[in-house]
């Protein structure tokens, strides 16, 4: 009887329900869970993350951008859980992004594609192609595996608001998750870029530009991303891109994974602490206003896209890169070496970001 009562006593239950064996460790707070207990503390603490941010208001139409990756397939689904869970009245849709990498995105749009019918949500897919006449890979065969990424961002940023406005949505959603964030305020922090870190933890950004872009996995670890998607089976594409360099960031990945190692808490407290900062009012910020091109928001008088595209037309890829000279400027020093204002436009590069 006490062999009996001492061998009961010896199996561990899960720490939440206290009934089912827990099968993972929580890597948010290191508690022992069972994969039931484990579905609804993800899915509830994002639905938190909604209401308490208000993100969205009831019969709003949101597309989610959808890379085919882990972030933006476990987004597309949890968002229709709720959806449907909790009555929010979204109308949702996928909205995807073809830059023209061959061997990648080609790969990872045919995820999107089973994703759209997994989920019953109509996809839209813009290419860079349509939208600016060039693939990546003409971009990467015109000026090699330097400074691809600041094409790539700069041109996705534009593309995704011009999908959004394709699909009439009122809001973008993308998978950023806190790791993605506490990564971001580092090297915001790394490159002294001011504006950046003032609205990179920010909830919900570009307000006062065509379409609201919110972050509901602010909070969300990506190793519970990754777990959620491999206990659920969902259907995601996980290899890197073939053009991405990012060392930099790279660095800053590693660093936030040793520090999350020693304390898992430390990926909330980075983000706390970016979210804390005060920007001196003597800082000086860039100002708003409408590239004189194709209308898009800018600081400068084209935006980043149109000047970049006029580089690659004119076969002077390095033209958007650097100092914001050019039509901004002055056009003839622009084939020089980038100066220091490289950072305010490399910040922008996805890496191994889910867009
Ligand atoms: Fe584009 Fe990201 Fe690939 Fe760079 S790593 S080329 S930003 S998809």
């Amino acid at each position: 009887m006490e062999a009996k009562s001492k061998k009961a006593g010896a199996t561990r239950l899960c720490c939440l329900c206290n009934l089912r064996r827990p099968v993972l460790k929580r890597p948010k707070t290191l508690q022992q869970i069972c994969r039931e207990c484990f579905y609804e503390v993800f899915e509830e603490e994002i639905h938190q993350v909604i209401v308490q941010n208000r993100l969205f208001k009831s019969g709003e139409r949101v597309a989610i951008g959808a890379s085919g990756g882990k972030d933006s397939t476990v987004l597309a689904y949890v968002l229709s859980e709720l959806n449907r869970r909790h009555d929010y009245g979204l109308d949702l849709f996928l909205l995807s992004i073809d830059e023209g990498i061959t061997g990648y995105r080609d790969d990872s749009l045919e995820t999107v594609k089973r994703n759209e019918v997994q989920y019953g949500l109509p996809l839209q897919i813009v290419s860079y192609k349509d939208l600016y006449g060039w693939t990546m890979d003409d971009i990467v065969k015109m000026i090699g595996l330097k400074n691809n990424c600041t094409f790539c961002g700069v041109f996705r940023r534009q593309a995704l608001d011009r999908g959004a406005a394709l699909l009439k949505v009122d809001k973008l959603v993308t998978g950023h998750n806190a790791d993605d964030i506490a990564e971001t305020v580092l090297l915001n922090i790394l490159r002294g870029d001011i504006a950046r870190l003032s609205r990179c933890t920010s909830i919900t950004t570009g307000e006062d530009g065509p379409i609201p872009r919110c972050k509901p996995f602010k909070y969300t670890y990506e190793k519970e991303i990754v777990m959620y998607a491999y206990f659920k089976k969902l259907d995601y594409f996980s290899t890197e891109c073939i053009y991405s360099p990012n060392a930099y960031r790279g660095f800053a990945r590693e660093f936030i994974k040793d520090l999350e190692r020693l304390r898992p808490r430390a990926i909330l407290d980075i983000i706390k602490s970016g979210e804390d900062f005060r920007i001196a009012t003597t800082t000086k910020m860039p100002e708003q206003g409408t590239c004189e091109r194709c209308g898009y928001i800018s600081s400068q008088k084209w935006c980043k896209a149109c000047v970049l595209l006029e580089g690659l037309n004119r076969g002077l890829p390095k033209m958007g890169i650097g100092r914001p000279r050019g039509v901004n400027g002055d056009h003839k020093k622009d084939t020089k070496k980038p100066g220091p204002a490289v950072k305010s436009i490399e910040s922008k590069q996805c890496g191994s970001l889910d867009f």
